[in-house]
């Protein structure tokens, strides 16, 4: 099969991935074999690429939103027929057994394996899955479109979750690429009012478009007080940007899974019991939940797309703020 390869991490730039021929894998035990049509481009891959995450596997096979159609089952897999249409998410496999497994919050297991990370994931032909984490896709979803509510879509929905807005609230939105033009999405359909802030003029539009009240710099003032902010750019400053526009008691919910450096705070801008917390995976409820509601929605996704040997320059564009909503690879 055809699949970009990660030997070693480095700047985007010097286009480290390397489109190259590897056997196709072997399903077993539980495991599916998936055929995959699209997958998604993630900032969570830029990490992995440029090195912000530390190497898990190498060579690595990155991509964790990744649209398939099943082909072939492990002896011991039952769950889908052959040509099911599926979704392969970031959170590969838990152990099931400790604290975190047992009392709903997978997410945090010690033991999780990660698609496209420490096993290898979706910027290929072929991915195998255990058949428990992958899943079903609803109707009505193109592949392309689909394939970013597999992690911008997942992660944006448990953020939203964790900031504890309610419906009528005010939500503050920092960064507004592929997680946050789906998690306003939600948010509207909630009745909750957003303020989007986003250096970048392109982005600052497109959340007017999908219905933003109000579009800003990263530090602008917003008209109002929030009730509660989700951060989606890994800078850290934006911690300190997004506390100064909250109400007491409020929370900003951070998205991602790196972050450059937090600034010392003034303690005046946390105090009033207002929170910062890290949002860290999802459990696969998190995503049954989510996309029960895309499909209600229903959500449409801006994608913009890529083949799979432009898996490089699709990673830079994302670096570089210039996707308009989310890059996704058609790969078959
Ligand atoms: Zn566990
Ligand atoms: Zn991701």
């Amino acid at each position: 099969m055809r699949a970009c390869i990660l030997a070693v991490p480095a700047p985007i730039a010097t286009k480290p991935l390397q489109l190259t021929e590897r056997p196709k894998p072997t399903p077993t035990g539980k495991e599916v074999l998936v055929r995959i049509r699209a997958c998604g481009v993630c900032r969570t891959d830029l990490h992995v690429v440029e090195g912000e995450l530390p190497v898990r596997k190498s060579p690595i096979i990155p991509g964790h939103q990744v649209v398939g159609v099943v082909e072939g089952c492990g002896p011991e897999a039952s769950r889908f027929q052959t040509g099911a249409r599926v979704g392969v998410p970031w959170l590969h496999q838990t152990c099931g057994v400790c604290e975190y497994c047992r009392s709903g919050r997978e997410n945090l297991c010690e033991s999780a394996t990660f698609t496209g990370w420490v096993v290898d994931g979706g910027y290929a032909e072929y991915a195998v899955a255990p058949e428990d984490f992958v899943y079903p896709l609803p109707e009505g979803f193109a592949d392309l479109h689909f394939a970013p509510l597999l992690c911008a879509g997942i992660i944006g929905f448990r953020t939203l979750r964790l900031s504890g807005i309610e419906p009528g609230g005010r939500l503050g939105m920092y960064g507004f690429g592929a997680a946050a033009h789906v998690a306003i999405q939600v948010a509207r359909h909630w009745n909750i009012d957003v303020y989007a802030f986003t250096r970048d003029p392109r982005h600052q539009r497109l959340a007017l478009d999908l219905g933003a009240r109000w579009a800003g710099g990263s530090t602008d003032e917003p008209p109002v007080k929030l009730d509660a902010a989700l951060i989606f750019a890994p800078a850290g400053e934006l911690v300190i940007a997004a506390l100064k526009t909250l109400k007491r008691g409020a929370t900003v919910a951070l998205g991602g899974i790196h972050m450059s450096p937090i600034p010392p705070l003034d303690y005046d801008l946390l105090y009033h019991e207002r929170v910062i917390r890290s949002v860290a995976n999802n459990t696969r409820r998190d995503g049954e939940d989510f996309l029960r509601i895309a499909a209600e929605i229903p959500i449409h996704t801006e994608v913009r797309e890529f083949p799979l040997e432009e898996a490089n320059g699709a990673l830079n564009l994302l670096k570089n703020a210039a996707i308009r909503g989310a890059a996704v690879l058609r790969v078959g």
